[in-house]
């Protein structure tokens, strides 16, 4: 995330009164409730709602497979690395035309 949007976002949640709790693993989550290993302990929180924003990595196993396989293979979008739509369109396009 780019630094000026993370900066935004510390600020609103830090002015919306909002917890953080870094390096906390969540091991459950039911209703009204999310449990994480905190320190070696676990902890309990009240929760409205959960947001799963645990960020994204390319999976590359298909195109090793298939390059393995002696296709010819152009990763592309998210593939690549998880990024944006204009990326992915681009690149998609981009490889349709060498094709
Ligand atoms: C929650 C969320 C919100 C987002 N919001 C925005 C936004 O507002 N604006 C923006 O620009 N970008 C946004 N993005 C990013 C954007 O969605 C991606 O960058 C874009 O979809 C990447 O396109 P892609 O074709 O590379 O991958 P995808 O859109 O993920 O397409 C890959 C396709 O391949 C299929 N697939 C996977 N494995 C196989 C297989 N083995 N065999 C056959 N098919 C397979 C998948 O089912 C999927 O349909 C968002 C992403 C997320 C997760």
């Amino acid at each position: 995330m780019p630094g000026s949007i993370r900066r935004y976002l510390l600020e609103a949640l830090e002015h919306l009164d909002v917890e953080v709790h870094t390096l906390a693993e969540v091991v459950d989550a039911s209703d009204g409730s999310v449990i994480a290993m905190m320190d070696g302990q676990q902890r309990q929180f009240t929760a409205g709602s959960v947001v799963v924003a645990i960020g994204r990595v390319p999976n590359a196993g298909l195109a090793d497979e298939l390059e393995q396989a002696g296709f010819r293979v152009q990763v592309v979008g998210d593939a690549v690395e998880p990024r944006h739509m204009q990326a992915a369109v681009y690149e998609a396009a981009e490889a349709a035309r060498i094709m």
